[in-house]
């Protein structure tokens, strides 16, 4: 059986990370005397700022680059600054480098799935694992290096080596095909609906999504195979 997870926020805790992550950058660059902001209210602002450029990046309307610098350029402009001022540019630069090289060196998994990569591990012979992203390539591999959960895995599916992002089913197709896999060999894990199950289900794979923060799911869309609210819940289902 082929288990294909998703990274961030379903094995990597991208949520804890980012937040030690921008901590760290909000107290080096000073911005609390730049924004005249605590931590807490930059950083809300920015997770919106910051989703809503990752829809468009989805969408193909702005470019990795983009998302990069102006996640923080629009954010800075929300607390009064002014994005097109080149100091404001090249500010917005320093911190997306700083979060590039810093960023990846957070080693904060999603509980329980350190275990359960070695459950995992300890059956090999039942399973092979994959890692189905999105992310950026430079990021995720040092993610999961620096992590010690690269070692689990077989194969890695990023979206900028196969050239299509979840949810397009073309990802899912090109995954199999390289894994030589039928879609009913195979079990997508991922935190969000919208991106690795919706992808699942158009590809005909079976999926788990994992609603670790018990979302409810409107009532017009068509439920996963298998809901789990904690990791922990994932041997059972194998
Ligand atoms: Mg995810």
């Amino acid at each position: 059986m082929f288990l294909l997870f998703d990274l961030d926020r379903t094995l990597w805790d991208f949520d804890g990370n980012a937040e030690r992550t921008y901590r760290a950058m909000f107290a080096q660059f000073e911005l609390e005397k730049l924004c005249h902001a605590d931590f807490e209210t930059f950083h809300d602002r920015y997770r919106v700022i910051n989703d809503a450029l990752w829809d468009a990046y989805r969408n193909g309307t702005v470019t990795k680059e983009m998302v990069a610098i102006r996640r923080f350029s629009l954010t800075l402009e929300a607390f009064g600054c002014d994005a097109s001022s080149p100091s404001i540019i090249r500010l917005s630069k320093k911190l997306s480098d700083y979060y590039v090289v810093e960023g990846v060196r957070q080693t904060g998994l999603m509980p329980g799935a350190l275990q359960l990569l070695q459950w995992l591990e300890s059956q090999h012979d039942r399973f092979s694992l994959a890692v189905i992203t999105n992310g950026f390539s430079e990021a995720q591999l040092p993610k999961m290096k620096t992590s010690g959960i690269d070692r689990f895995f077989d194969f890695f599916f990023l979206s900028e080596d196969l050239g299509v992002m979840k949810p397009d089913r073309r990802f899912f197709d090109l995954a199999l095909s390289r894994m030589n896999a039928t879609p009913d060999q195979c079990l997508v894990v991922g935190d969000d609906y919208n991106v690795d199950i919706l992808g699942a289900m158009r590809a005909g794979i079976p999926q788990v999504w994992y609603n670790y923060n018990n979302t409810v799911l409107p009532k017009e869309k068509t439920p996963p195979t298998y809901v789990i609210s904690h990791l922990s819940e994932l041997p059972a289902l194998l």
